[in-house]
């Protein structure tokens, strides 16, 4: 059941659009991707869990899915808009190491956090030096009409394209207050599409072109490898919420300077047609930021004994649009939900799912379900569907995991694959080892037959002090206390 047409919010007209693809029956993304000088915090993962569940939503709704993620290893300032230093090369000389071992680092560090919260692998992964020649020639291609240069490299000139900023919906004297002044730029929006390398000094990373020796934009890279691998115009491009303010409205720029000049009332001159962005996971203290130091990465989750899915649910539990605030409390909720799930699926572990047949029973769940994802991909709705799905009783197993099974292929909790002693890990701080704990148990089992209360209270409270919860009933007996 898949009818529902799909809705999506588009940032660039600030309303809901029914999807429409440019290619009959296929989809084409592309999302701005990490930039890999660091290890990405838990709320650039939401970034992807939230481009990963369109992607799925995609898939769901029949369409061939062609799905480009970017890893950004040169050219992003450590401020947006044109300011400050290259954090690649800011990372690698604060760490004496070369630039490129930092990347292939930090990559493999995002891709295992991207493994961990099954977001599936896109298509195609772009690496933006490996794009390098392309950029200089899709500069070429617009320096004469839209570019000038300074000595600091070649400048895109805002006012060359019409309905500059509009994503951003501030190109206001606010707006452009933030952005630090080059020494001649023509507007304060304009922006670097090449950056020169200073005279006298060399760049671990540099290029030739005709502007000089230097490195491209990190504007330019998304305007040419979305061009390149998804041909423009594509479906939707989609980013946090903060791409919306610079980094979008200046691809867009570039894409109108590339494509046609024209304005942004038709969207496709925008390069894609539909610009979604997600909103922020915030701490209470305000936004999270891998630049300001300390930070929440995945990892620590688990070494406190979260697993990682359980950040993939908290994150679906909120629409993608809002913002999500962080906390212990709420990450364990939403762990012990999964909990919940995992054991709703436990019983039809061995049951082989029956696709073809249907039963009437779940003929609401899944309209439901359609409904929420298709209405700007409503996750906290679509969990609940879920929910009732497994509550479902009296019906064949093998229809019910279908069902399921269906569900869970768009939110990707891969409740099939778990197991509930896989969501029971071990926090780093415990003082005590599970085959301690299990012996521990035995114990207590023995002393309550034996009717020895006192002994098996002893036990209890033992155990309680090195942060397990014994449970009694509960065919597994314990957990950890996070
Ligand atoms: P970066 O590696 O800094 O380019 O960021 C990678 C992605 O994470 C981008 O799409 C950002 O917009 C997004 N992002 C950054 N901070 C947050 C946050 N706190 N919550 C959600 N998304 C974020
Ligand atoms: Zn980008």
């Amino acid at each position: 059941m898949t009818d529902a047409p799909l809705k999506l919010f588009n940032s660039l007209t600030r309303s809901l659009e029914v999807f429409e693809p440019i290619h009959a029956g296929e989809a084409r993304v592309y999302t701005c991707g990490p930039t890999v000088y660091n290890y990405p915090h838990i709320g650039n993962m939401r970034a992807y869990v939230f481009a990963d569940v369109l992607g799925r939503t995609l898939s769901w709704k029949g369409y061939k899915l062609t799905h480009v993620i970017n890893i950004t290893d040169v050219g992003h300032l450590t401020d947006d808009a044109d300011a400050g230093e290259d954090k690649m090369e800011k990372m690698a000389a604060e760490r004496a190491q070369s630039i490129w071992d930092i990347a292939e680092h930090y990559k493999q560090a995002y891709w295992a956090d991207v493994r961990a919260l099954n977001i599936r692998e896109p298509a195609q992964w772009t690496v933006a030096t490996d794009f390098v020649p392309q950029m200089v020639e899709f500069a070429k291609g617009i320096a004469d009409k839209h570019c000038y240069e300074l000595g600091s490299g070649l400048y895109f000139d805002v006012s060359t394209v019409a309905d500059y900023g509009r994503l951003a919906r501030a190109v206001t004297e606010d707006g452009e207050g933030r952005i630090e002044s080059v020494e001649g730029k023509r507007n304060a929006a304009d922006f670097a599409i090449w950056r020169k390398t200073p005279a006298g000094e060399t760049r671990q990373m540099e290029w030739d072109s005709p502007w000089g020796k230097g490195a491209p934009g990190w504007h330019l890279e998304c305007s040419v490898m979305s061009g390149a691998v998804l041909g423009f115009p594509f479906d939707i491009h989609t980013g946090g919420i903060d791409h919306r303010e610079i980094h979008h409205p200046n691809e867009i720029a570039q894409n109108q300077a590339h494509c046609c000049t024209n304005g942004l009332d038709d969207p496709k001159n925008s390069g894609a047609r539909i610009w979604m962005h997600n909103n922020f996971l915030v701490e209470r203290s305000g936004k999270m930021s891998k630049s300001s130091g300390e930070f929440l990465r995945l990892q620590l989750l688990i070494d406190k004994g979260y697993h990682p899915l359980a950040y993939r649910l908290m994150c679906l539990q909120a629409h993608y649009r809002s913002e999500l605030e962080f906390s212990w409390e709420g990450l364990g909720a939403a762990l012990t939900r999964l909990k919940r799930m995992v054991m709703g699926v436990g019983p039809l572990a061995d049951v082989p799912p029956q696709p073809e047949a249907e039963h009437p029973k779940f003929a609401p769940v899944l309209a439901k379900f359609d409904e929420a994802m298709a209405d700007d991909l409503n996750t906290p709705i679509a969990l609940t569907a879920l929910e009732e799905a497994l509550a479902v009783k009296k019906v064949d197993g093998g229809i019910k995991r279908a069902v399921i099974e269906d569900m869970d292929a768009v939110l990707g909790l891969g409740l099939f694959n778990l197991t509930r002693a896989d969501l029971r890990i071990r926090p780093k701080s415990a003082t005590i080892t599970e085959a301690e704990i299990e012996t521990a148990l035995a114990r207590r089992k023995e002393a309550r037959a034996a009717k020895d209360f006192a002994a098996s209270d002893a036990i209890r409270d033992e155990l309680a002090a090195q942060g397990v919860e014994v449970m009694d009933g509960d065919p597994l007996g314990w957990e950890w206390r996070l």
